[in-house]
């Protein structure tokens, strides 16, 4: 039972309970004053305009840029962390800027960037942030994409997904031994998530960092491919990303390039029909082609694009349209 001055956080599986003056396991979630709020509403530590191919999303407004934030904490501790100095501290051990929703707004539009990324560390633990200035964004013609471990609780998720146009998700393992011991959380909650902004319209793509000896195994992805093709379809880009020795798990060597190539292969002979490697720079895995006829479509080097030859969203040999939000007008 929760006694009357403990706050129950629904927001994520982690559900913590949370007395006054504390903060759960996020770090950013307090109860201040018989209230439970995020603390960091408002206050970005991290701000910056990226090529919305560094997301990564290369099926979303490409060549574009994305005003990208991000606020301390995370409900989630991987143990190798790319962005640990700012999703495992607190909210008072880094610098942070005052920018409410109507400014990051303001800074996208004045700056020619057609969509707001809520990334770096989780966005799920700045939720109300992530959904007033997403509110405002679509108002003012602008897009949202969430890059997220995708770690919340069914109705926040469906609220997101009314605002939300685009996610790269992070898919750490296909196990759940692995979400428990490396990262702190479970498996189900993310798969469901993914389900969910699947049915709801959110445009998907999904992340799958490889790290040698903790995930690299073949079994497992050829397991996670054919779960993402029943579940969430052949159309949903596949990223496999290049690990390098980060925080908890410095004594690692980085990805063998070939082993990212491998699974690459597996989840195209598994049906998926765009699978990409991140994080190496110059091979023809950075490429998007046509899933039917082989056809060159998109041409990218690192997060540049060479040339894009799309036509209206469709390949320019044999006509079939290429799944994606291919450019700024009307949502799709
Ligand atoms: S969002 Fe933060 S405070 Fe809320 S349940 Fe998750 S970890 Fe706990």
């Amino acid at each position: 039972m929760v006694r009357s001055d403990v706050f129950l956080c629904e927001l994520c599986p982690k559900g913590c309970r949370i007395t006054e003056g504390y903060s759960g396991d996020c770090r950013s979630r307090i109860v201040v004053d018989g209230e439970l709020r995020a603390v960091t509403y408002g206050r970005p530590c991290a701000v910056h305009i990226d090529p919305i191919e560094k997301k990564p999303l290369f099926h979303f407004l490409p060549g574009t840029t994305i005003l990208s934030i991000a606020t301390a904490g995370c409900n989630l501790h991987c143990k190798f962390c790319q962005n640990w100095t700012i999703s495992q501290a607190a909210p008072q051990d880094t610098t942070s800027i005052d920018l409410p929703p109507e400014t990051v707004v303001k800074a996208a539009r004045a700056r020619g960037c057609p969509s707001i990324a809520y990334t770096y560390t989780e966005p799920v633990i700045y939720y109300e942030y992530v959904l007033e200035t997403s509110s405002m964004a679509r108002k003012n013609g602008l897009r949202n994409v969430t890059v997220t471990a995708g770690y919340i609780n069914r109705r926040p998720m469906e609220l997101l997904c009314e605002v939300v146009d685009a996610s790269n998700t992070d898919l750490k393992a296909f196990s759940d031994s692995f979400y428990r011991e490396v990262c702190d959380g479970r498996l189900k909650p993310v798969l469901d998530g993914m389900v969910l902004m699947k049915e709801k319209g959110v445009w998907l793509e999904i992340t799958n960092l490889i790290i040698p000896t903790f995930n690299d195994d073949l079994n497992m992805i050829r397991k996670m491919c054919r779960w993402v093709l029943a579940n969430l379809g052949p159309d949903t880009p596949l990223h496999f990303s290049r690990f390098y020795p980060m925080y908890k798990m410095r004594n690692l060597p980085p990805t063998p390039v070939e082993f990212l190539m491998k699974a690459r292969r597996e989840a195209l002979d598994a049906g998926i029909h765009y699978a990409y490697v991140g994080n190496v720079l110059g091979t023809e895995a950075e490429n998007t082609y046509c899933p039917k006829d082989g056809t060159l479509l998109i041409e990218r080097i690192g997060f540049r694009i060479r040339q894009n030859k799309l036509k209206d969203g469709k390949c320019p040999t044999c006509g079939d349209t290429i799944p994606g939000v291919w450019n700024h007008g009307a949502r799709g």
